[in-house]
């Protein structure tokens, strides 16, 4: 096995076991049970055409969903998603390449090296959309009156499956019901006053 393998798969474990930990926390804190898609986000590589965590789905509109939509497309949130999404598609190629070109990476050595890039990417792409989504909540928010957002919020608490905050950021493109529920009480409280 080359060093760069070893380094690969070193890496893959490693990241095997933290996402095993995780679930434990989560089991522990949260729910006291495993959920039935466990099993695809511990392995890597399933675990990347394994599709985030949504929220909103179950919701048929309100002042606030719509507010929050709406504020949304204003504040082009989807087009800064869309710019991420073609930045990262763009980085992995060229990494990629260097990969092949440069270190003679195989095509498994490749797929590895992208799993991982996607793996830490994405991270980063779920910090940025919940900071959009809170964007979105206190634009929303302000023009529904807090009160109306605040219910709005309870409401979707009540319907969500049950989450810590590291989950979301692992695994979510929204923050949790009582992540929002949190930032609007504290971020709202002088401005909407
Ligand atoms: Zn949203």
């Amino acid at each position: 096995m080359s060093f760069a393998e070893w380094i690969l798969i070193s890496a893959l474990v490693v990241e095997f076991v933290l996402r095993v930990l995780l679930e434990v926390r989560e089991v522990r804190r949260m729910n006291g049970k495993l959920d039935r898609f466990t099993f695809f986000r511990i392995l890597p590589i399933v675990n990347d055409v394994f599709p985030a965590e949504a929220n909103f789905t179950s919701d048929h509109g309100g002042a606030f969903v719509n507010a929050h939509e709406k504020a949304h497309a204003e504040l082009h949130h989807g087009i800064v998603r869309r710019s991420l999404q073609g930045g990262f598609a763009l980085l992995c190629v060229l990494t990629l390449g260097a990969a092949g070109v440069y270190l003679r990476f195989n095509l498994v050595e490749l797929l590895l090296l992208f799993h991982l890039i996607f793996a830490v990417a994405k991270l980063g792409f779920h910090m940025i959309c919940f900071a959009e989504e809170y964007e979105a909540d206190f634009v929303a928010a302000k023009r529904v009156q807090r009160g109306v957002a605040i219910r709005a919020l309870e409401s979707l608490l009540l319907k969500e499956f049950p989450r810590t905050s590291l989950f979301a950021y692992v695994y979510r493109t929204h923050p949790t019901a009582q992540m929002r529920l949190g930032r609007i009480s504290r971020t709202c409280k002088k401005s909407l006053r």
